[in-house]
């Protein structure tokens, strides 16, 4: 068997649906998951348009990285996928269809658990063709200013990250840079109970602004954990539970690749980076295997 899954590609076994509001939009959507055949991928169905359109999760239909990861295809967005994405691949599934009467997937519980939970309910079943695991061939790397996100060779899935905040001095006189730091080698156990509950962050300095450019006018704060001038504010799951949501936010994106093997270092990187790094590797992939 792989690190990342079942020596046969996957589906699920019976459909499953789940009824939410979405983090962005703040609007109410449903999602049905369905079994699919081998080759299909992952495809987001809109439903609610005149004809349903299918969205792919393909890099070619990575729309806008503003704080969540859309995809778009001829105009259809599908928005926030990130989260149920990391869910889809770490609970082993190669292909299925992701029916959604709305523009964004619900939120849940602000993190990835929901999904696992439902795909769970829905169970796996091996279907009789190879998967292609999609490998980081040699070292790779994106930088922006202070933030640097890195995909070397690796047997397995692994991922360093050191999230970095800045914390107000009591004095409010000036501010000090927090980190936390996480290096955890992923299996699908390890990304259920170790990176799936870690809910979505938000900065207590942030809400209103980011409410007012119509963001995150879904979320609660029982979705969220949120970081203050000097600390989380409220209960937090785990102690480092924003540099773990980091490391959702990571895998739901590299997902879009499929089934990756490769050991990621993110120093800072968020979805714009994580964007490019997987072009980057699918870049060099498409070279190895000459498309
Ligand atoms: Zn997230």
């Amino acid at each position: 068997m792989s690190k990342t899954g079942s020596n046969w590609q996957t589906t699920i076994s019976k459909s499953v649906s789940y009824e939410g509001v979405g983090l962005h939009t703040g609007k109410p959507s449903r999602v049905t998951l369905l079994p699919a055949s081998s080759g299909t991928g992952i495809c987001f169905e809109r439903c609610d348009l005149p004809e349903p359109i299918t969205v792919s999760a393909v890099m070619a239909n990575i729309g806008s990285s503003r704080r969540a990861t859309d995809l778009q295809c001829d105009g259809i967005a599908v928005r926030t996928v990130e989260h149920i994405m990391a869910a889809i691949v770490w609970c082993g599934i190669d292909n299925i269809i992701v029916r959604l009467d709305g523009e964004e997937l619900p939120l849940g519980d602000g993190s990835a658990l929901t999904y696992v939970n439902l795909l769970d309910a829905a169970g796996l079943t091996e279907l009789h063709e190879r998967p292609c695991d999609i490998r980081v061939t040699h070292p790779v790397w994106t930088t922006r200013d202070e933030s640097h996100l890195i995909a070397l060779p690796y047997e397995g899935c692994r991922v360093t990250f050191l999230f970095l905040h800045r914390r107000f001095r009591p004095d409010r006189k000036g501010s000090d840079t927090e980190s936390e730091y996480l290096d955890i080698e992923v299996t699908r156990e390890v990304f259920a109970r170790k990176i799936a509950p870690a809910r979505t962050i938000g900065f207590e300095w942030e809400l209103d602004t980011i409410q007012e450019q119509g963001l995150a006018l879904g979320a609660t704060l029982d979705q969220a954990v949120i970081i203050g001038k000097t600390g989380y504010v409220g209960d937090t799951r785990f102690c480092d539970e924003a540099c773990r949501h980091k490391v959702l936010d990571l895998l739901g994106d590299i997902a879009i690749l499929g089934r990756v093997r490769g050991h990621f270092i993110g120093i800072g990187s968020g979805h714009s980076m994580n964007h490019e790094i997987i072009r980057l590797i699918a870049g060099d992939w498409d070279v190895k295997r000459g498309v």
